[in-house]
This record gives C-alpha cells, sequence and structure tokens, in this order.
C-alpha cells in the first residue's frame, strides 16, 4: 500500500518536471514552470526520504533498538545541503549566476562518481554483468561532468582565461582516452576488478578537464548546456546503479533537454554540434583581430544621445553581459516607456548567447517587465536594422561584433551577430575599449556612424533619462 503511494507520487513528480520544461519554454509560462519544478522537486524529497524510512523499517534496521544511523546521516547531509543551496541563493549576483549553475553540475557529477563507487563495494559479491556496465557508465560520465563543470565555473567567473588551450594532438588526445575507456568498460563487465575503476576514474577525470579547456571564449554558452545535459545523464546512470525510477527519469528528461539545447545552441552560434561536444575538434586555436589598427573611435555625451533619440522614429536597444553587470534592467526598462509615451518605436533585439546563460537577457528584461512583445529574437530584427534610427548597444560586445562576418580567423568567426552597423546611428555603452569574453576587438567601435558612451550602463541611461 504505502509502495504505491511512493511510486505514485513518484509518476506525479515526473509530471511536474515535465511540466516545468513545457512551462520554461516561454516567457509567459516561466514563472509557472519554475513553480511546477519546485513541486516535483518537493514531493520527489519528501517521498524518497518515506521510501527510504520505510526500507530501513522493514529491513529490521529499527528494531534492533538503536535510531537509524543512516537516515539520520542522511538528514543531517540533506540539512547541510539546504543551507549551504539558500545561503549561495541569497547571496548570489544575477551575473554570478552562470558559474553558481556551473559549480552545481560539478556536484552532480561528483555525486554520480561517489554513488558508482559506493555500489561498487556494496555490491562487489553479487553484481550483474549489467549491473557493472552501469556503474562504470554512471562514474565516467559524473567524472567528465565533475571536472568539466569546475573548468567552466573558473573561465565563467573569469578566474581562468576563456582561450581555448590548444596542445598538440588534443583531438587524438580525446579519442585515444575514449578508446581506452571503452576497452577498460568491457573488461570491467566481464571482470569486475577495482584497478579498472580507478584507472577509468582517473581518465575520465582529465578527459572533463582538457575537453572543456579546449573551447573557446565565444563557444561556451554550448558547453553551458552541454555540461547541464551531462549531469541530466550522470544523474540517471545513478539512477540505474540505485534503482530508483525517478532518479532515471529526471535524469534523463535533464539531459535530454540539455541536449536539445545545446543543439539550438549550437544552430544559432553556427557551431558544429560534435566539434564543440568533442572539445573543440578541429580547432587550430588560431586568434587574430587583437592587433588590428582599426582607425579612430569618437566619444558622445548622454544629452546628445538624449536629442539624438528625442528625434528618433525607430528605437532599437540590443542589451549584453554589461546591462547584467551593471544592472541596468529597470532603467532601461524606464527610458523604454519614456521614449515610447513620447510616440518613438523601441524594440529589444535578442542575441542567443548574449550574457552568460542561454536566455540571460530575456530573464532580465522580464524582471524589469519589459512587455514581452517588444523583445525580438536576433533572426526577428537582423533586417530591420537598416531602417533603424538609433541602436543603444547597451554592454553587448562579442554578440555585435561585425569580426564574426568579415574575419574567418577570428575566434568568433561564423557566428551570426546582430548587424546593428546597418542603422543610421549606433550608440555603444560601455565603460572602457576593452575586449568582450571572447577577447576580440570590435570593429563596429570604430565605424562611422558609431559613438561610445563610456561609464556604467545604468549611471548614462540614469543621465539619458534625465536629459529626456
Ligand atoms: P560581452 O561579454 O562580449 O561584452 C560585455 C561588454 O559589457 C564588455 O565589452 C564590457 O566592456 C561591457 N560592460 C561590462 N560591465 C559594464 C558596465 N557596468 N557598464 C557598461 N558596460 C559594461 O557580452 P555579450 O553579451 O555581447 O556577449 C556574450 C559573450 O559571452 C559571448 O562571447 C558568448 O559566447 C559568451 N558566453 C555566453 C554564455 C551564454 O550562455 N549566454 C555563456 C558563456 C559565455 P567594458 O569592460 O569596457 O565596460
Amino acid at each position: 500500500m504505502t509502495t504505491t503511494l511512493v511510486t505514485g507520487a513518484y509518476i506525479i513528480a515526473g509530471l511536474c518536471f515535465i511540466l516545468a520544461l513545457a512551462g520554461l519554454s516561454k516567457h509567459e509560462t516561466a514563472k509557472r514552470g519554475n513553480l511546477f519544478g519546485m513541486i516535483g522537486m518537493g514531493l520527489a524529497l519528501v517521498f524518497i526520504i518515506l521510501a527510504t524510512v520505510l526500507k530501513t523499517t522493514t529491513d529490521g534496521v529499527e528494531s534492533s533498538g538503536g535510531p537509524s544511523w543512516a537516515i539520520i546521516a542522511i538528514l543531517a547531509a540533506m540539512a547541510v545541503g539546504a543551507a549551504f543551496g539558500v545561503w549561495k541563493a541569497l547571496k548570489v549576483e544575477m551575473t554570478g549566476m552562470p558559474e553558481l549553475i556551473a559549480l552545481f553540475h560539478s556536484f552532480v557529477g561528483l555525486t554520480a562518481v561517489l554513488v558508482g563507487w559506493g555500489a561498487y563495494f556494496e555490491n562487489i559479491d553479487h553484481a550483474t554483468g549489467l549491473h557493472n556496465g552501469e556503474l562504470f557508465v554512471g562514474v565516467f560520465i559524473g567524472a567528465v561532468t565533475f571536472t568539466g563543470s569546475i573548468i567552466a565555473y573558473l573561465k565563467l567567473s573569469g578566474k581562468m582565461k576563456s582561450k581555448p588551450l590548444v596542445i598538440p594532438y588534443h583531438n587524438v588526445i580525446n579519442l585515444a582516452a575514449l578508446v581506452v575507456i571503452v576497452g577498460l568498460a568491457v573488461w570491467f563487465v566481464l571482470a569486475p576488478a577495482l584497478w579498472l575503476l580507478v584507472i577509468m576514474t582517473i581518465i575520465s577525470l582529465l578527459l572533463g578537464l582538457h575537453l572543456v579547456a579546449s573551447i573557446g571564449g565565444g563557444d561556451m554558452p554550448v558547453v553551458v548546456s552541454m555540461l547541464n545535459s551531462y549531469s541530466g545523464w550522470a544523474a540517471a546512470a545513478a539512477g540505474f546503479t540505485l534503482n530508483n525510477d525517478l532518479l532515471i527519469i529526471t535524469g534523463a528528461l535533464v539531459g535530454s533537454s540539455g541536449a536539445y539545447l545545446s543543439l539550438i545552441m549550437c544552430r544559432a552560434m553556427n557551431r558544429s554540434f560534435f566539434s564543440v561536444i568533442a572539445g573543440g575538434f578541429g580547432s587550430d586555436g588560431a586568434v587574430s583581430g587583437e592587433e588590428k589598427d582599426y582607425g579612430e573611435y569618437r566619444e558622445t555625451t548622454a544629452p546628445e544621445v538624449a536629442t539624438m533619440l528625442k528625434n528618433a522614429g525607430s528605437v532599437v536597444i540590443t542589451p549584453g553581459y554589461g546591462m547584467a553587470t551593471s544592472q541596468a534592467q529597470g532603467v532601461v526598462a524606464d527610458l523604454t516607456a519614456k521614449l515610447r509615451a513620447q510616440g518613438v518605436e523601441v524594440r529589444f533585439g535578442i542575441h542567443p548567447v548574449a550574457g552568460r546563460l542561454p536566455g540571460h537577457m530575456n530573464v532580465l528584461l522580464a524582471e524589469a517587465r519589459v512587455p514581452y512583445d517588444i523583445v525580438l529574437e536576433m533572426d526577428e530584427i537582423n533586417e530591420d536594422f537598416a531602417e533603424t534610427d538609433v541602436v543603444l548597444v547597451i554592454g553587448a560586445n562579442d554578440t555585435v561584433n561585425p569580426a564574426a562576418m568579415e574575419d574567418p580567423h577570428s575566434p568568433i568567426a561564423g557566428m551570426p551577430v546582430l548587424e546593428v552597423w546597418n542603422a543610421n546611428t549606433v550608440v555603444v555603452f560601455k565603460r572602457s575599449m576593452n575586449t568582450g569574453y571572447a577577447g576580440v576587438q570590435n570593429p563596429l567601435f570604430f565605424k562611422d556612424n558609431t559613438v561610445m558612451l563610456f561609464g556604467d550602463a545604468k549611471q548614462r541611461v540614469e543621465d539619458i533619462i534625465s536629459a529626456l
């Protein structure tokens, strides 16, 4: 009876996760999607504890008279984990979200490794070949996810250079590591010796490090969603090892949706999916554009921009990572409302990898209550720049860099960008002439129709509002 209740709760939790994913696919339903996710996770947690208590009791541990140390240990670990999670979530700035997510993925990877190792020692005498295979795969994916996510965390938080690491024969090294792991897997299924597991874990940890270190700055968005996908598969593999259906379902949902998101990001960035998951396969690490002399740039002031905007019929705002760091979304929404009230047509052009997180700009604009119908995707707005009077590039750089189209040796070559330079006038908000995430200079800043408005984006937008 109680087992039926637990199974029923698992099914409802699984449904909640599916509804969560469906909700998260649109702005309008994203909040509801999150709510379903929370309900599903809450149900899953409560019933997994219930199932564990029941199992411990029926196994007779309770009847021995002492407390169930397993349950106490689980509850204590959950309390520590929850306290850490709440503390981190309250403390994190919106700009720190991408690296926090990468860090959380690394925990999922580490957990899969520990679950696999724990299952190995627990079942060593009676494990089947299939069980050994599941365990091996779980530890492999978990270890790659663990170290790969740590490198992603270091790159996203700026603690490590975003430039790709290119060591000689890196493709051959990756391929050789995979071949060795497949060989070890076959051996392990037939004869599960501890040393096989140890060697595979070490190779997989190194492979994760190398795969993500070889990815260049501009391609990091795909890596983030790919690691998200790996963490899902690692959880699903742990679910097989632990015989937990809900973990298998949840892991598979995260794994497949993450893989699909990676595919979408690859298409948006004109990258080959295979090349990115293989760790920059085919990339020669060439970087150009940094040393070129693009000539002079022109500066402007907030009152001048206010005059330009007053006289404009159509304005497009293309936000980027700088809007997130300066937390300018609120004042950008105010500026939008003010201009629209004066009869100016204002729209937003969102690049799929703007910011440091898939959907980063959409989240910020939704938070600032910018109407959804004026927020357009890159493909929807790119053709309209030629008829636009003024483009405000607020803290964006790589996503508006014409070098992606003009310089075949640029690290961002081939990536579709917002073609803002086709507008009548482009105003770029940034603090200096520093490069963006990919580390390349932007020829847009030196074009005849571009003017630079230096300073913190939030401060400059406030100055424009005062001058309007
Ligand atoms: P970029 O990172 O290319 O550029 C951001 C710009 O904002 C910089 O030029 C910086 O210039 C400026 N800036 C920073 N702080 C401020 C501030 N307070 N006020 C005004 N300007 C500021 O941003 P994009 O959004 O155009 O591009 C995103 C990049 O990140 C792409 O290369 C993408 O591949 C990568 N990426 C994206 C991820 C995703 O999932 N979206 C994940 C990982 C990487 P200055 O310092 O001079 O002010």
